[in-house]
């Protein structure tokens, strides 16, 4: 096991194991997470038996930072973890906060048809631990505190489910690294027992869903997920999320071109989302030069914007990040294992 794979909670269920007290647990997360020390030996307020126990029963690995690219107001990082696999992450200073954007799982089974990440298969989840450590490594690479989390890297966060429960407990804990969970946000492309499953959580974290189309035919043109959760299915889960935990959600909208940005469209979209609790995000699309969807023009998306306004849909479109640095999810990955 790692140590940043731990809940506080865990880690106190250890010591009461070992007939120590539960205030170790805090100590511990305070060197973790606030003083940031790499070894349990450094640990100098905790008794030797106690160092020993704790490296015999947990490692204190985390991945390593395989490549970086920078541009402006944007950092994207490919992680190797110890097994050799690689994630990919990215940083992206705003003017509200610093956030990383993180993967869930190495690779996606989700297939989108738009996407990069899905072109390779899901080799394994990721812990709770190596998620954690996505956050440590770049802190500490770039001098910084990140404020912000968002679920939104490679992997889909709810094929994932425990792990991503207990990395979001682990960050959000006061006495560790103390995310707000209002400053945390889970993305999926609408797994809708899942969507269900969360909202029972009462944790208060976002929850953004990947809409991508407004009718069935199209979204299951564009994700094959809509096969098996229609849409119907999706926005009655939302439907239910909003009820149990009073929390607007997000719909991500990726703009593609003649694809899903048509003036049809963005009524049937209005239409869809009337009266809901929520709001439209438009992503302008990452060209890849793998996958054959273009990008819908600014001026275009503009006009697309208007039309749900006028259908007093609350809608925002996404500021664009790092297309200099290859940010599209998964693209730094695929062109990293395609050089080799
Ligand atoms: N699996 C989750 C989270 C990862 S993808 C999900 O589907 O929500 C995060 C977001 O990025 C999703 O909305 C996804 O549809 C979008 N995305 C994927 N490829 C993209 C690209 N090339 N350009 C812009 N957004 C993209």
């Amino acid at each position: 096991m790692n140590i940043y794979g731990q809940t506080l909670e865990e880690l106190e269920n250890y010591f009461a194991t070992k007939n120590q007290k539960k205030f170790k647990a805090a100590q511990v997360y305070d060197w973790l997470y606030k003083k940031r020390v790499n070894s349990f030996h450094d640990m100098t307020n905790i008794k030797k038996e106690i160092i020993i126990s704790l490296s015999q029963d947990f490692s204190i690995q985390k991945p390593k930072i395989l490549q970086k690219q920078s541009g402006k107001d944007v950092h994207k990082y490919l992680l190797e973890l110890n097994d050799n696999s690689k994630v990919e992450a990215v940083l992206m200073l705003h003017d509200y906060g610093n956030s990383l954007c993180i993967s869930t799982q190495v690779g996606c089974n989700m297939g989108c048809a738009f996407c990069e990440s899905g072109r390779q298969k899901k080799k394994r989840n990721l812990e709770a631990d190596e998620m954690v450590s996505q956050i440590l490594l770049i802190e500490k690479d770039l001098g910084l505190r990140i404020s912000h989390i968002v679920l939104m890297g490679i992997g889909e966060p709810f094929d994932n489910y425990d792990n991503v429960i207990k990395f979001i407990q682990i960050i959000n804990s006061n006495k560790g690294i103390d995310i707000g969970s209002r400053h945390i946000t889970v993305s999926t492309c609408g797994i809708v027992p899942k969507i269900k499953q969360f909202a029972r959580e009462s944790l208060q974290v976002n929850l953004a869903i990947s809409l991508h189309a407004p009718n069935d035919k199209l979204r299951s043109r564009l994700m094959k997920i809509n096969k098996v959760y229609p849409l119907k299915d999706v926005i009655d889960a939302v439907k239910y999320y909003i009820a149990q935990t009073n929390r607007r959600v997000t719909f991500e909208y990726i703009m593609l071109k003649n694809v899903n940005d048509g003036f049809e469209e963005a009524e049937e979209l209005a239409k869809l989302l009337k009266g809901l609790n929520a709001y439209v995000n438009l992503i302008p699309y990452n060209e890849t030069s793998h996958i054959d969807f273009q990008k819908t023009s600014e001026s275009h998306i503009m006009r697309f914007y208007d039309i749900l306004k006028k259908n007093h849909i609350n809608v925002t479109v996404r500021r664009k990040f790092g297309s200099e640095v290859a940010a599209a999810c998964g693209q730094l990955r695929s062109s990293y294992e395609e050089g080799k």
